[in-house]
């Protein structure tokens, strides 16, 4: 027979699984001589159990628990529902991972007409008694029976309101007598049963309660948001109840080991004299501050004190306590490691391996990758967060927290922000043409696309906030509105958004200041020395790569040459190679375009001083760099001196179907070789400067898009030919790799074709999941979230790789290249190289280096470091 219900006394901290976070914490705490009032845990399988079968407890388990409950009744020296010191439990729930608030809790269960009577008996106190049983009905008709809360409110909003009291401490015991009656009434109106007065039959229902509200919305909405994993179930924890609300020796609290916001190590917490723990968080009486306790109660507190500290050596981490005093007397009612902002969570940690009490490698595995974020970018300030109106939800594009009046087009954001105001760039879906616009504002907000999209890249790569694909949001570029249900704002008017949770909120939300302290420091060198995988960034010029730098990037993974094209002064010239009309007249504007080129990669080599630098070649569309509303083709046709009409054509010659699998990659290269041979002689020349300043360079030359191995056979020679002969004519000779981009499903499949003739190869994820999937990156937003809350994904494959489809189609091709070149360079440049599962995917297929824009350099290097020791840790576990 499987055991379904522990003692506090049978379990211990490793048994979350089972027991849940908090009974495997109780019966470890009980365990090691706490003051725990005593109890019992019915598991999360029980709750399983429950979900299969048909939502019954089955025979077995209620036999269980009956056992168990004799047990405690003994070891009180008290009955439930007893004349005479009738026992009173707490019910509560307890999943694996702390879902704080989220499922049920009933308190004080086992009183009825008979047991309210043992209880005046026993405490002598007959105020104390009524007041717990009303508690205890309008909880249990709550919890178990669903019946709205505010019918018992307005119950005794009405007492107080009759008898001109103001707070819930002035009722006497008649009001409350009073008040339990008319309770009972409502239940037996509400529900069609009297009250159960059999304390069995409470027992039952509050634990059918909570297991029912590990499936309530908010709990499923919390997991969701957490990543837990919706099979787990949750325990059930049956405590025998102590009181704080038992007069002026009694009160309850909360506190932690250390501040949770700054990591003080200090103690941290407030409790209430004569309370409840309901009454501390219901926030009707203000509570005080735990150093108090020191003057009220100096043994308590020294006692409390005491604990604290041995509760934070056993577990060796913060610690967030309940505790309650009754009469005199200290219980824990509950410790787990402490909820905590990241600058807490590196701070504690870097305080405990200093203390000696964990190893830089248990604090390397302490911190979420993801959490670092917080740490990097400005954040909204919970306060002012907790009465900001939410408008909408889009994508998480790029984290931070940015504040603004909404402008609609670039140009407006450049004008707004030139005059001093902080601006929000609203946009159906920003262009590279945006560029200054995104530069200007504070923050991006789009209504279409999806994590690669144009606005997401960017923005990451700026390191500066965006929300994308926000769909709830009707905007309306040429009326300068947006519409969101019935509500319609206006340009100039405050908005806030929240990159990191893709929030859009209604007028102006505090923010708090990034600070990065030293100890940040510290804790990053501790993450470096564990480390093997390199970390690269993407960067398109010297300022983001300088920014890398500091960030920790050991070098560039990604260069997209055309993020340089839309610069002011080099943008007329990409658009006269365009309208070229034939090879000489491209030949020209590409002289042009020269030196531009050359002084980007110059810039970007004497940035990254001797680290590696990957440039690729041409990428997107050239219809891209071109005007397409009539006024604007017009003023272009004007400053190019063309007519209007020839612009429209060439316009209309470039105008595809389906640009993102048209004429892009190394197709453009293909059918125009001068331009890739202006890159070559860009990127060579842009060297050979940097080299004659005594800079060291190792520039790697990169063709994005290949699906055969003929486009990289064919323009190898031409890149090679190009550098070679400006090593000749400048006498200066240095060393250079030339590779390909492995994006296209075609790549991945005939990638041992491919390797003969590159150097190394770099996972463009995003493509490939465009491809492979068979979703645009730009208008999957539409659908993935849908088939995300659907189940059909687990995540969106734009943000975290898809590794059991497009994953394998990364191994297939790392495996095949490494058949003809053992030693193939192997690196990712898509959006997930800077997200933590993606890594250790990577790090574990043995890639070289994993490359992210600057802002997740830091993620990226500690989710490196954790897949390294993960990976080890399972050895040793397979041993
Ligand atoms: C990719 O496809 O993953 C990639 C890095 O290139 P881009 O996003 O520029 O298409
Ligand atoms: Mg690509």
């Amino acid at each position: 027979m499987n055991k379904f219900v522990y003692s506090f006394k049978e379990g211990n901290k490793d048994m979350r699984g089972l027991l849940g976070g908090k009974g495997a914490n109780l019966a470890e705490m009980t365990n090691i001589g706490l003051p725990v009032p005593f109890g019992f845990t019915i598991t999360t399988e029980a709750c399983n159990d429950y979900y299969e079968n048909d939502h019954k407890i089955r025979e077995e388990i209620i036999e269980q628990i009956n056992e168990k409950l004799d047990e405690l009744e003994k070891e009180q020296g008290k009955k439930l529902g007893c004349e005479k010191n009738p026992l009173l439990v707490s019910v509560r729930s307890g999943a694996v991972f702390s879902m704080p608030g989220m499922m049920d809790t009933i308190l004080n269960l086992g009183l009825n007409d008979i047991s309210v009577r043992g209880l005046v008996e026993s405490t002598n106190n007959e105020r104390f008694s009524y007041d717990s049983y009303r508690r205890f009905i309008q909880m249990f008709s709550d919890v178990a029976m669903e019946v709205p809360k505010y019918k018992f409110e307005n119950v005794l909003e009405k007492v107080k309101e009759k008898n001109g009291y103001e707070f819930d401490t002035e009722l006497t015991t008649d009001d409350l007598k009073e008040i339990v009656s008319i309770f009972k009434d409502i239940y037996k109106k509400e529900v069609g049963t009297d009250f159960p007065q059999d304390p069995k039959e409470q027992l039952m229902l509050a634990i059918e309660a909570v297991f029912r509200s590990w499936n309530n919305p908010r709990a499923i909405v919390y997991r969701k948001l957490n990543d837990i994993p919706n099979n787990l179930g949750t325990a059930v924890n049956i405590q025998s109840m102590v009181f704080g609300n038992m007069g002026n020796d009694s009160g309850t609290g909360v506190a932690f080991t250390r501040n949770p916001s700054t990591g003080e190590n200090r103690l941290f917490g407030e409790y209430l004299i004569n309370a409840q723990g309901e009454d501390v968080v219901a926030g009707i009486r203000t509570p005080q501050t735990i150093d108090t306790l020191k003057e009220e109660m100096p043994e308590i507190y020294k006692q409390f004190v005491d604990l604290t500290k041995l509760l934070e050596s056993h577990y060796k981490d913060m610690q967030d306590i309940e505790f309650t005093i009754e009469r005199g007397k200290l219980f824990i009612l509950q410790t787990r490691n402490g909820k905590r902002t990241a600058k807490a969570a590196i701070n504690v940690c870097v305080d405990l391996v200093n203390s000696g009490m964990i190893t830089k490698e248990e604090a390397i595995m302490r911190i979420e990758p993801a959490q670092l974020d917080q740490l990097l970018h400005p954040t909204f300030d919970p306060k002012s967060l907790k009465n900001a109106e939410q408008i909408a939800k889009g994508l998480p594009a790029s984290p931070g927290a940015a504040v603004g009046k909404v402008y609609f087009h670039a140009d407006d954001a450049v004008k707004y922000a030139k005059e001093g105001e902080n601006v929000l760039l609203v946009r159906q879906e920003t262009s590279p043409e945006d560029i200054e616009g995104m530069v200007s504002a504070q923050g991006i907000l789009t209504a279409r696309g999806g994590m690669t999209s144009h606005a997401a890249v960017v923005a990451r790569g700026m390191g500066k906030c965006c929300v994308a694909g926000c769909g709830q949001l009707r905007v309306d570029e040429e009326s300068r509105e947006i519409r969101v249900g019935d509500r319609v704002i206006k340009e100039g008017q405050y908005l806030s958004i929240d990159g990191s949770s893709g929030c859009v909120y209604l007028g102006s939300v505090d923010m708090t200041s990034v600070e990065v302290h030293g100890n940040f420091a510290t804790f990053m060198n501790w993450v470096d020395e564990v480390r093997d995988l390199m970390i690269r960034t993407n960067a398109d010029n010297p300022r983001d790569a300088k920014k890398a730098i500091e960030f920790g990037a050991e070098g560039i993974g990604l260069c997209r040459t055309e993020h340089m094209f839309f610069e002011e002064d080099r943008i007329p010239a990409v658009r006269k190679m365009i309208v070229a009309e034939d090879v000489e007249d491209r030949i020209l504007a590409l002289d042009e375009l020269l030196p531009f080129q050359r002084e980007d990669f110059y810039g970007i080599f004497k940035a990254m001083n001797s680290r590696p630098v990957n440039i690729r070649l041409l990428d997107p569309p050239l219809h891209e760099f071109l005007p397409h509303d009539e006024p604007s083709i017009v003023a272009l046709a004007e400053q190019m001196r063309i007519q209007p009409s020839d612009l429209k054509k060439r316009i209309v010659d470039l105008d595809e179907f389906n640009p993102m699998l048209g004429h892009r990659g190394c197709r453009l290269a293909i059918t125009y070789p001068e331009i890739c041979v202006m890159q070559a002689r860009a990127i060579a020349q842009g060297a050979i400067l940097a080299i004659k300043e005594g800079i060291e360079v190792h520039p790697e030359i990169m063709v994005p898009l290949v699906g055969t191995v003929n486009e990289l056979k064919m323009l190898r020679p031409i890149i090679e030919e190009t550098v070679n002969e400006e090593m000749e004519k400048s006498g200066v000779n240095f060393e250079y790799t030339v590779g390909t981009m492995i994006e296209i499903p075609r790549a991945c499949v005939t990638a041992d074709e491919i390797a003969e003739y590159a150097d190394f190869f770099s996972f463009g994820t995003n493509d490939l999941t465009q491809m492979g999937f068979g979703y645009s990156r730009d208008d999957a937003g539409k659908f993935l979230e849908e088939y995300v809350e659907k189940n059909i994904l687990e995540k969106d494959p734009f943000q975290v790789l898809d590794q059991r489809g497009i994953g394998r189609l990364v191994e297939m091709a790392a495996q095949l290249g490494r058949t003809t070149k053992p030693n193939i360079k192997l690196g990712i440049c898509g959006e997930h190289g800077g997200e933590p599962s993606s890594i250790e995917f990577c790090y574990n297929l043995g890639l070289n280096y994993v490359s992210c824009s600057p802002f997740r350099v830091p993620i990226a290097r500690l989710a490196a470091a954790q897949a390294k020791l993960r990976k080890e840790m399972k050895i040793v576990n397979d041993k």
